[in-house]
């Protein structure tokens, strides 16, 4: 996997230069359970590959890993934090956003808060995370929302394969699976 080699400022600051030139930006946060299961996995390694703009190491495992291989990277990027980061941006400049993911009640405390925390930005829709991919009902929902940011908690592999089925349709929006991040923030 092809590690960005930033540290949490700089991650940032990439993903602000991209939405200000109308590009998107495809966030896979890649913790040791993604990297072994796309090891195995060719298809989702292959996804990776094709649709993320950014990978970030998502574990110390992964940092300690890559200075082992010589190829060190500079920090940790977790989804959580990076999660945060970008609604306390989202939260200065009024972004839209949309929350997928988790169960129904999960997913709903977690508007809540997102609410409540970052009031200036805007939700445009949140559902949960349980759908049949093939879904395009789901899918069209949040493309008509016209959302500058969806955060997936759909786990892994089902939130990168339901982003990059998205990428299209929302070509300038950030795209990111987040995991269990919903159950953290709502917990
Ligand atoms: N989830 C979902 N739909 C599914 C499977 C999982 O919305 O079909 C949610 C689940 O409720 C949880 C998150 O995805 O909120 C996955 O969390 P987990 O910690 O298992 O994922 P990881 O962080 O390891 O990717």
């Amino acid at each position: 996997m092809d590690f960005a080699k930033l540290n949490m400022q700089q991650t940032i600051k990439l993903i602000a230069d991209r939405t200000s030139n109308a590009q998107g930006t495809f966030i896979v946060t890649a913790n040791p359970e993604i990297v072994m299961y796309a090891r195995d996995h060719p298809e989702y390694s292959g996804l990776i590959q094709r649709h993320a703009d950014l990978v970030t190491a998502d574990g110390i495992g992964i940092i300690k890993g890559a200075s082992m291989l010589g190829t060190p990277l500079p920090e940790r990027v977790t989804g959580y934090d990076l999660m945060l980061e970008l609604l306390a941006d989202a939260d200065r400049t009024g972004k839209r956003v949309y929350l997928l993911g988790a169960k129904a009640d999960v997913n709903q405390m977690a508007v809540a808060r997102v609410a409540k925390d970052f009031p200036h930005l805007q939700i445009v829709g949140a559902r949960d995370g349980y759908f049949d991919l093939e879904d395009l009902d789901v899918r069209q929902s949040i493309i008509g929302a016209q959302p500058d940011i969806v955060f997936a908690a759909l786990g892994f592999p089902r939130q990168e394969q339901f982003l990059a089925a998205l990428q299209p349709a929302l070509p300038t929006a950030v795209l990111m699976g987040v995991g269990g991040s919903f159950d953290v923030l709502s917990g």
